[in-house]
């Protein structure tokens, strides 16, 4: 077991922030968990592809960074294919995979940032799908006393951008792989997402595949979303709030061209973008940081910024928004 003291983590996000660790672990294997645990190292925080992780600050105690690999099929019948992946995989590598092998299910999700451990923790989403569509289940260690579990769908407990692993089990559970149930056949695609089926009929394609659905998605992507390479951000910043439809006609009769979508009964989802880019904030810079220019959702590192200055700017954000709307709106990102 190698431990890398007073690790630098400015290259395992994202954000591109710079904070220290008490220590960096790369895990490699299952093995490798056991180990962490029986040796009592703690407090432990479990790092993927750093996509999703606001560091506020230095980290207290020991980054356990997972790089545990592996694709395979583990069943198959006329219509389905089980495949098992190791939580440390990329996960726009596995759709590319299952693209590859004309394996419907994941198309929709291409270009998501990160690690396939990391997905069912948000219940990743985009563009009308979100990764418990295909979900089987995964294996987790227990970090508290090295158990090895098994969740099926209903233990993790799936909601929108929601899992179990965000409220009881937060910090608790290393994901060492993932299982989803693929189609082989008797699939249909999902082309609901009005940006996708654009991007079709632009393309004059009528009766699109799994690899159409894919490119396109990969396109829109491209096109309007900050690589951050380029430029540092980890997504969407914020959730997109579910109020009640009574709330919502009130916020209409002020403001007419709120949007909504459906969330189920008595319940709309509003887009946070929106509501940010109406309380004067969108393309705004405060010091290093600030809000995209093309997307009001994505808060951005300009260089040099702090996770400090990223993290005041999300509560004025989320203060102003409150203000003019009446609506809490809540960070997506794990503000480490
Ligand atoms: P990390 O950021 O490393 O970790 C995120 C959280 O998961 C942390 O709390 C961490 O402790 C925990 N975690 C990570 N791995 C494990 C594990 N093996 N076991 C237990 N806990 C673990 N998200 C979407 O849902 N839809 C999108 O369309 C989308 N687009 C994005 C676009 C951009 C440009 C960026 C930067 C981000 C986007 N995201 C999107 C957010 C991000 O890609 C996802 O949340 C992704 O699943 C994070 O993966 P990660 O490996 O980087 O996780
Ligand atoms: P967009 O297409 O500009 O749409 C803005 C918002 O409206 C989205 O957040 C989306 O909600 C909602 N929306 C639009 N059309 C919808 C429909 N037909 N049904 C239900 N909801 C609809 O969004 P975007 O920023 O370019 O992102 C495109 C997709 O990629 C979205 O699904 C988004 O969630 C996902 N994405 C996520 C992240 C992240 O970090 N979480 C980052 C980039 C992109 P939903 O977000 O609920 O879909």
């Amino acid at each position: 077991m190698h431990i890398q003291p007073n690790a630098e983590l400015k290259a395992y996000n994202t954000f591109g922030l710079s904070a220290r660790a008490g220590g960096l672990l790369k895990i490699l294997h299952t093995g490798d968990v056991h180990e962490v645990v029986s040796s009592g190292l703690h407090p432990l925080r479990i790092l993927g592809g750093g996509s999703n992780i606001l560091l506020k600050g230095d980290v207290e105690g020991y980054v356990l960074k997972n790089e545990i690999k592996g694709i395979s099929i583990v069943d198959e019948n006329d219509n389905n294919v089980l495949v098992e992946v190791g939580a440390g995989e990329v996960w726009h590598q596995f759709v590319l995979w299952a693209i590859s092998k004309n394996l419907g299910g994941l198309e929709n999700l291409a270009l998501i940032p990160g690690t396939v451990g990391a997905a069912p923790i948000q219940n990743i989403g985009a563009y009308g799908v979100e990764q418990e569509s295909v979900f089987h289940s995964l294996k987790a260690i227990d970090l508290t006393d090295g158990n090895e579990m098994i969740f099926g769908k209903d233990q993790c407990r799936f909601g929108y951008r929601d899992s179990i692993f965000k409220h009881e089990l937060k910090n608790r559970c290393f994901i060492v792989s993932v299982s989803y149930l693929l189609y082989k056949k008797n699939y249909t695609v999902n082309t609901s997402y009005g940006a996708i089926s654009e991007v079709l009929k632009s393309k004059d394609v009528h009766n699109p595949g799994i690899d159409h659905v894919a490119d396109a998605v990969i396109e829109i992507r491209r096109s309007k979303l900050p690589d951050p390479e380029l430029i540092g951000n980890a997504g969407s910043f914020f959730k997109n709030p579910v109020i009640s439809v009574a709330q919502y006609k009130l916020l209409k009769e002020l403001h007419p061209d709120i949007p909504c979508y459906s969330a189920g009964e008595g319940l709309v989802k509003v887009p946070a973008g929106w509501l940010i880019e109406r309380a004067g904030y969108k393309g705004i810079q405060k010091g290093n940081v600030g809000v995209h220019k093309n997307q009001a959702l994505v808060l951005v590192n300009y260089g040099q910024g702090t996770g400090q200055e990223v993290w005041q700017l999300a509560l004025e954000v989320m203060a102003e928004v409150q203000n003019r709307f009446g609506i809490q709106i809540e960070p997506e990102v794990n503000v480490w």
